[in-house]
């Protein structure tokens, strides 16, 4: 069941010199209920931007974000106050989204509060609940944010998250400034969660291995632009694309030495101000060819749940009984 769609999503942002910032261009996702989605690429790559345009902190250039088939983009006023109640985020600093001289119970409930759901009298039972849920003694509720650790004001910022039982949460980099297994804890306490309440996730990092551990459905983007979509469990073994695979790190150059792997990708992200003609990794790509300069290939399917944007895929088509070009 999709409950929330990306549609053409385009985001430009203007730039000096009258050029143009192209931090999105034309996503079509789709959030499958229960499920973990999974977006992931370098920093700058326009996953966070796309992200905001969810929980509608922004709203894109172009394109429809349809939650249960209403498009939230369009929303104002009253009707989308409302709308945030069902589409949460929790960012990668929890300090920097929380008022330092609130204590945990008024962080926890300011959204009970906002939206009526408890009086002020039922706060210290709303909020005994709620830190419970995430594993935190009750009596947490009299802290503030600086005499905790990071990874339990994550757990804070979880709760909040949560208070308002929302069907969808976006998690941005929310356990990247944790330690290794302080991340752990707190990814185990979001799997357990979601099972739970039946939670949708949108769950946006730049570690391709923790995202392969947790995500349902995986979106690679590149520039911008969303270069594959696919299952978590098929990464390894069938990931197509030349970016997923430098991810991966099992890209091998077949047009040179099959057996030197490149372990990681050469040269630098373009900057999303110049993206070029054609591919947008056309200028890392070790497979890049003449058309791909001159053509942007189209995400296309591969096969169920698996979309790849490259114009390899062509080549693989009219060379079915050599080697793949793809699977090297
Ligand atoms: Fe590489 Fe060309 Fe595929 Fe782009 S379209 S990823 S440049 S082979
Ligand atoms: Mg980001």
């Amino acid at each position: 069941e999709v409950i929330l769609e990306a549609r053409h999503v385009t985001k430009r942002f203007p730039a000096s010199g009258g050029r143009t910032l192209v931090a999105n261009h034309d996503i079509n996702l789709k959030f499958q209920k229960g499920k973990t989605l999974g977006l992931v690429g370098e920093s700058g790559c326009g996953k966070s931007t796309f992200m905001r345009f969810l929980v509608s902190l922004d709203t894109p250039s172009e394109g429809e974000i349809l939650y249960r088939g209403r498009d939230i983009t369009k929303l104002r006023g009253e009707e989308l106050r409302q709308s945030r109640q069902h589409i949460q985020m929790v960012f990668q600093d929890p300090t920097s989204s929380f008022n330092p001289k609130m204590r945990i119970r008024d962080i926890v409930c300011e959204p009970l509060l906002n939206f009526g759901r408890i009086t002020k009298k039922e706060k210290d039972a709303a909020c005994r609940r709620l830190l419970e849920m995430v594993e935190l003694p009750g009596d947490f509720a009299d802290r503030y944010p600086h005499n905790m650790s990071g990874g339990q004001r994550q757990r804070v910022a979880i709760a909040r998250a949560l208070a308002l039982e929302p069907e969808i949460l976006i998690l941005d980099e929310a356990t990247s400034a944790l330690d290794v297994s302080v991340q752990k804890t707190i990814i185990e306490l979001i799997v357990k969660l979601q099972r739970e309440k039946n939670i949708t996730i949108g769950f946006i990092c730049h570690d391709i291995s923790l995202i392969q551990s947790c995500a349902d459905q995986v979106a690679v983007m590149y520039l911008g632009n969303v270069v594959e979509v696919l299952p978590a469990k098929d990464l390894a073994k069938n990931a197509k694309h030349p970016y997923t695979k430098a991810l991966i790190g099992s890209i091998f150059d077949i047009s040179m030495d099959f057996s030197k792997p490149i372990e990681s990708i050469e040269g630098e992200a373009p900057s999303p101000l110049d993206v070029p003609a054609g591919c947008p990794f056309r200028g890392r790509c070790p497979k890049a060819t003449t058309r791909c300069a001159a053509e942007q290939p189209k995400l296309r399917t591969v096969e169920a749940g698996h979309e790849v944007a490259c114009h390899l895929l062509d080549e693989e088509g009219k060379n079915k009984t050599g080697a793949s070009a793809l699977t090297g």
